[in-house]
């Protein structure tokens, strides 16, 4: 049997002027992203508001810093989840997420550190930019967790925000990149 093509997710929890999480799945050459207010759950009886925002290019998964003061999306962010994903094709749709992501349905499989198993989104009906995050329903389905409470930090340099903003203030916060840490 022919190995499926895994593609890159990620989770960037970020505290702009409010507190969202980043989800963000690889396909047609970019990052397609959507900013969770509440972030992800594990119940499938729950649906996460997940807003359309841009693209965002490959290299960006793990970017972890403080943006700085001034620019847009200005606070610090941190990889919350990241991982790789299987995409279950629509009917016709071949193996490109793209078709799906057009057609406002994109079924998919989670490898991530936190996030595993089915998820789904969803467009709203009539709605461009607005969009739910299902889990699907799995025995990776967890009702009675909440992961974002329990889980806050980093997965790759296991800092909260709040340890990122002061290490920022002191002049210490290295930034993470690729792997590893640049500055
Ligand atoms: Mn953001």
């Amino acid at each position: 049997m022919k190995e499926k093509k895994r593609r890159i997710f990620t989770i960037q929890k970020h505290s702009a002027s409010h507190l969202h999480y980043d989800f963000r799945l690889e396909m047609g050459g970019v990052l397609k992203s959507w900013a969770i207010p509440k972030g992800p759950s594990l119940d499938p009886s729950v649906k996460r508001l997940a807003v359309l925002v841009d693209d965002h290019e490959i290299a960006y998964a793990d970017f972890e810093g403080v943006i700085e003061e001034g620019s847009y999306g200005a606070g610090p962010v941190l990889v919350w989840d990241m991982g790789d994903y299987e995409y279950m094709p629509a009917s016709k749709g071949g193996d490109d997420p793209m078709v799906s992501f057009m057609a406002g349905k994109i079924e998919f499989i989670l490898h991530g550190h936190r996030l595993k198993g089915r998820f789904v989104l969803l467009r709203l009906k009539g709605q461009e930019k607005n969009w739910l995050l299902i889990k699907g329903k799995d025995e990776l389905a967890a009702p009675d967790r909440d992961i974002v409470s329990e889980e806050t930090r980093s997965v790759l340099s296991k800092r909260s925000l709040e340890e990122m903003k002061e290490k920022e203030r002191m002049g210490s916060l290295k930034t993470y990149r690729c792997g590893k840490d640049v500055h």
